[in-house]
């Protein structure tokens, strides 16, 4: 059985730093496979507050280096692989995470894992077991490199637009995704940020279509706004099943893209 566990749901400095949602990132398990997507700030706290041993960890990926989404690389690479005494799993994030002026991922912690430190690009694919991760598109995100990712297990694919801003493209490249988690950190376009916004969800859904769209990476606008009544707006005007992400909100992928029913949502508590 496959998931996505949401350790936490924050985006946007100021609802990360006041923890008004929860960060940390997303856990998920695909078919058999346990892979955390972008730890951020909290991710080893949230693990072991919902009963996830971070020492199952087969494969972590960061899909930009901006301290919400990497903050705990480094310690959850560590917890990984035992304390580093039982080396282990992979980690595949961006170059500018790893190299250049100012890597996030420490090189003493790459050791944890014999060096199985692989970059994220646009067009890669990497193995683990019965998973294919890929790199589907460069974003567009402030000066730092960022990219969607696409997962593909059990004949199903799990698609995640990560931090960027809209251009024409990113629809196009997410049109096969049964399920598409989307980044979507404010309500207003801000050029400083560069940000999805709704109206830029609805235009992406759009062309991409997936069987179901999950909202998550809420800043202090959306968080305001209330996400559920945004994701209901949404799945509206776009016809495509849209929930809003919850903190500890486990996620079941066991659908087929055209099924549809309402009772998708579990909590752990
Ligand atoms: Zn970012």
């Amino acid at each position: 059985m496959s998931e996505i566990v949401f350790l936490g749901t924050a985006g946007g400095r100021m609802v990360v730093a006041n923890q008004i949602r929860k960060s940390g990132g997303m856990w998920l398990d695909l078919d058999g496979n346990a892979i955390l997507l972008d730890p951020g700030p909290g991710c080893l706290v949230r693990c072991v507050e919902l009963g996830l041993k971070p020492s199952r960890l087969d494969c972590i990926v960061l899909s930009h280096r901006h301290i919400d989404h990497s903050n705990d690389v480094n310690i959850m690479t560590e917890a990984m692989s035992g304390g580093g005494f039982k080396p282990k799993g992979m980690l595949i994030a961006p170059w500018d995470c790893l190299e250049g002026n100012d890597p996030v991922v420490l090189k003493y912690v790459r050791k944890y894992i014999r060096n199985n430190v692989f970059a994220l690009k646009e067009g890669a694919k990497y193995r683990l077991n019965g998973v294919s991760i890929e790199g589907a598109l460069r974003l567009k995100h402030s000066d730092v490199e960022s990219y969607a990712i696409k997962f593909r297990f059990e004949n199903k694919t799990l698609g995640y637009i990560a931090d960027t801003k809209y251009f024409d493209g990113i629809g196009e490249a997410m049109k096969d995704c049964d399920y598409l988690i989307i980044n979507m950190v404010r309500i207003t376009y801000d050029d400083r940020f560069q940000h999805l916004i709704p109206g830029d969800v609805e235009k992406v859904l759009k062309v991409a279509k997936p069987g179901m769209a999950i909202l998550n990476h809420f800043g202090m606008q959306v968080v305001k706004a209330h996400p559920r009544d945004i994701a209901f707006r949404i799945e509206k005007t776009t016809g495509v099943k849209t929930i809003a992400a919850e903190d500890g909100m486990r996620l079941k992928l066991d659908r087929a893209r055209a099924e549809e029913d309402s009772t998708l949502e579990r909590f752990i508590k």
